[in-house]
């Protein structure tokens, strides 16, 4: 069982329904009284009587009715055609109406549910039968309002439900004329789609249903200065999107926010256990304040969103208040979203090739493909930049089978030229990797261009192999038969356990650049280094390492036994053109052992 069994209706709706509206439609006062008598005792105190059905069609377009209980014989109007007048409104259609009628025969019974009535009850009433059948009706009702209204998986306010108490708020400012600050807090979940791609739909949801019990105790126990301030806070948490949850807190000053703000951000970072799976998450807040960034829900809740899309960028787990700079980097993101889109059929991208070389003859074994943009309209953007960008939207994996169809093209093309040897490895990210057609397009690539896929090396993260395991390995074993190798890239930076590099089949490890950098002068990295390089010994795993630029971390690599480098100090990433020349000037099949030479022709 993933969360815990949703309850049928929100405590809040459970208040609601004790403050029901009841409009009592009877032109006999004995009734009426007798009713309204029955409906105290039970706790219901708000009812309007009404002896005239006219007149109650006019009071019911200006009153908040919750349900009617409306007689069926009276002068000017009968209950049929009050029936029927109403259910024709839409705004009415689901409004609770309980007929009361002293005639019990089974066709008026009929007439007046064919009608729309919701319960049929016998004059003289019986009044535990009446508040028995109300409490019924107006469960329901609450039930489609919640429906309506409120979150299915967090049982919060929705998005809908949050604007209108946005605006409330607003109108109340407005004609108290009171002059005070409303934050609207908006708070997203850094890892949601991360967890939703490797993990799965079920862990995502469990991850905010924890989540939003987890703000929701909060905000029930913390104080905020003043007096009520809290149960208000709690009332207002709503989850307004797929990711993210937002707030209001009325008559607030910056200080307030922040120390609010902050508190959240404390409870919501931290490791979460879900069904066997750790993980670290964490949220982005964004904060907009009324009035002054706007008088109106919908811009309201806009800025809050764009404030806390730039606390993400910043890296998460932080909170921003919305600012003008902040509109502007998030409209700069969007063109390069909308440009990114174009990228493909613009021909925008291009591929550099750069050098993997063995260390002990300085020859080139292959290269690693690495995506370049040259936007027609917009400045030049580093991968690290557009690829998280295209993977947050999705737009990686039509990119992704771009890259493998060019690098394809290319390697064969290589091939073909005499360097039959030549390795080629591809990036792939988990998108890319989890799409159905991924194995397909291979083949398709492979048919395509005559490739010997022994040549082709997938370069997937630790992240990748997160999720259904059983499906991992099949894929996996697919790409193997296909002699496709696998390699670990980035790797140490994951948070996964090593258990993995015994369950998959993968060839080689990538060594993360940021354990090269500062060999050999950092023993910890030494250490770490050493450590991974004989974990790959002893697993059989082919080792790379990747960010080589000075000729003390080549030297410390090879004295390791370090497989293979990748880095500066042999090339930078090259144009196809340029990696050819490379290939000309260093790769010779016939004598692999050729001493170390560097080159610059980047
Ligand atoms: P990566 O796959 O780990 O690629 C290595 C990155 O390190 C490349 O950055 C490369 O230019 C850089 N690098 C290599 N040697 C050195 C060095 O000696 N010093 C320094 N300072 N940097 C070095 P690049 O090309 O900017 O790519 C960054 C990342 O973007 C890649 O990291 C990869 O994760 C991603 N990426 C690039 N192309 C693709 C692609 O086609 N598909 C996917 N999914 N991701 C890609
Ligand atoms: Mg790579
Ligand atoms: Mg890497």
């Amino acid at each position: 069982m993933l969360s815990k069994a949703p309850k049928l209706i929100s405590p809040e709706l459970l208040d609601q329904i004790k403050e029901s509206h009841f409009m009592l439609v009877d032109d006999e006062p004995l009734v009426t009284d007798f009713i309204q008598l029955y409906l105290q005792e039970a706790g219901y105190n708000n009812i309007i009587s009404v002896g005239d059905p006219r007149r109650a069609l006019k009071l019911i377009d200006t009153y908040p009715i919750d349900i009617v209980l409306l007689d069926l014989n009276m002068p000017g109007l009968t209950g049929f055609e009050v029936l029927k007048i109403l259910r024709k409104e839409p705004r009415f259609k689901y409004l609770p109406i309980i007929v009361l009628s002293s005639s019990s025969d089974a066709h008026t019974k009929l007439q007046t549910l064919q009608l729309g009535a919701t319960e049929f009850l016998s004059k003289p009433v019986d009044p535990s039968e009446l508040i028995l059948r109300v409490r019924g009706a107006l469960t329901v009702h609450a039930y489609q309002r919640q429906l309506a209204l409120y979150d299915a998986l967090t049982f919060l306010p929705n998005r809908q439900n949050f604007i209108e108490k946005l605006s409330m708020e607003i109108k109340r400012n407005a004609f108290g004329n009171r002059d005070c600050e409303t934050a609207v807090i908006n708070i997203r979940v850094d890892q949601f789609r991360r967890v939703h791609n490797t993990l799965g739909p079920q862990i995502a949801d469990e991850l905010l249903s924890t989540m939003a019990r987890t703000l929701s105790d909060f905000l029930q126990k913390v104080t905020i200065c003043k007096g009520n301030q809290a149960k208000e806070l709690w009332k207002s948490l709503s989850r307004t999107g797929a990711d993210e949850f937002s707030l209001l807190l009325t008559q607030s000053d910056n200080n307030t926010v922040k120390v609010l703000v902050t508190g959240i951000l404390k409870q919501l970072s931290r490791k979460y256990l879900i069904e066997g799976h750790e993980f670290y998450a964490c949220a982005s807040i964004g904060i907009a304040i009324h009035p002054h960034q706007g008088t109106m829900a919908d811009q309201l809740i806009k800025c809050a969103s764009s404030a806390s899309a730039q606390s993400r960028s910043l890296g998460g787990n932080t909170f921003e208040f919305y600012c003008e700079a902040v509109d502007s980097h998030d409209k700069r993101r969007l063109r390069l979203d909308v440009a990114l889109r174009t990228a493909i059929e613009n021909r925008e991208f291009q591929l550099k090739y750069q050098p993997k070389v063995d260390p002990k003859s300085g020859q080139p074994i292959g290269c690693e493909a690495l995506l370049r943009w040259y936007p027609k309209n917009n400045e030049v953007t580093s991968p690290n930049h557009f690829i998280p960008m295209a993977e947050e939207t999705g737009l990686i994996v039509p990119i992704g089978r771009w890259v493998m169809r060019k690098a394809c093209n290319q390697l064969a093309q290589w091939h073909k030229k005499g360097y039959t040897n030549l390795t080629m490895a591809i990036n792939v990210a988990a998108a890319q990797f989890n799409d159905v057609n991924f194995v397909d397009d291979l083949v398709a690539v492979q048919q395509l261009n005559h490739l010997d896929l022994s040549k082709l090396t997938v370069e997937i993260t630790e992240s990748t192999l997160i999720g259904d395991i059983e499906l991992l390995i099949k894929k996996l074993n697919t790409l193997k038969e296909l002699g496709v190798s696998i390699s670990i890239d980035d790797f140490g930076t994951g948070y996964s356990s090593l258990s993995y590099l015994k369950r998959f089949p993968i060839d080689e490890l990538k060594i993360d650049r940021s354990f090269i950098v500062d060999i050999p002068a950092d023993t910890e990295d030494n250490s770490i280094v050493q450590a991974i390089i004989s974990l790959a010994q002893n697993l059989r795993l082919k080792v790379v390492a990747e960010g080589v630029e000075r000729s003390e971390q080549l030297k410390f690599l090879n004295n390791i036994g370090c497989d293979c480098i990748q880095g500066y100090y042999y090339s930078k990433p090259l144009s196809s053109e340029e990696f050819e020349q490379y290939l000309q000037a260093n790769y010779d099949p016939d004598h692999p052992l050729l001493p170390p030479t560097k080159h610059s022709l980047a």
